[in-house]
């Protein structure tokens, strides 16, 4: 077994997205970003690709490179799960959104049903906690950021 920790942070401005774990949230912003912004999919991504020891997201997709430009996040996750993973198995995936507004606990289980799907896991091995900034810490806390961060295990042996 190993395990792996991700860390994304990005800023939120008008005319973008919110995008998380491939779920359109409604929100007045959204990531601004050279991809698609999903900053839970970047976390994710990261701690699967630090569990493997194989770099990270910016290693594998820089952001220089015009291919990535408003890329599907979720099809970087796909890529990553298809060519990296092998022969890892997830375990479990333990996720944090910190976002001041909006709050996304009506939104929790439609972005863990979509990572179970994506990651072709069942619900209760797929975590999704979100909290906000209590309205401190600088651009998190005025709304105008948002931070995730995934803890992901993974197994040679399927579990
Ligand atoms: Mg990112």
């Amino acid at each position: 077994m190993r395990v792996g920790t991700g860390w994304d942070v990005h800023r939120l401005g008008t005319g973008r997205k919110l995008i998380l774990g491939g779920v359109v949230i409604p929100s007045e912003k959204g990531e601004i970003a050279h991809s698609d912004g999903d900053v839970l999919i970047h976390a994710i991504i990261d701690a699967l690709l630090g569990a493997l020891a194989k770099g990270d997201i910016g290693s594998h997709f820089p952001d220089s490179d015009p291919c990535y430009k408003d890329i599907s996040s979720t099809h970087l996750l796909k890529l990553v799960l298809e060519q990296d993973l092998p022969p890892y198995h997830i375990v479990n995936l333990d996720t944090t959104i910190i976002l001041q507004r909006p709050k996304l606990r009506e939104h929790i289980d439609a972005i863990r049903a979509n990572l179970a799907q994506v990651l072709q896991l069942e619900m209760h091995r797929v975590s999704v906690k979100a909290k906000t900034a209590e309205t401190i810490l600088g651009e998190l806390g005025s709304g105008d950021a948002i931070i995730a961060q995934a803890s992901v295990l993974i197994s040679e042996i399927p579990c």
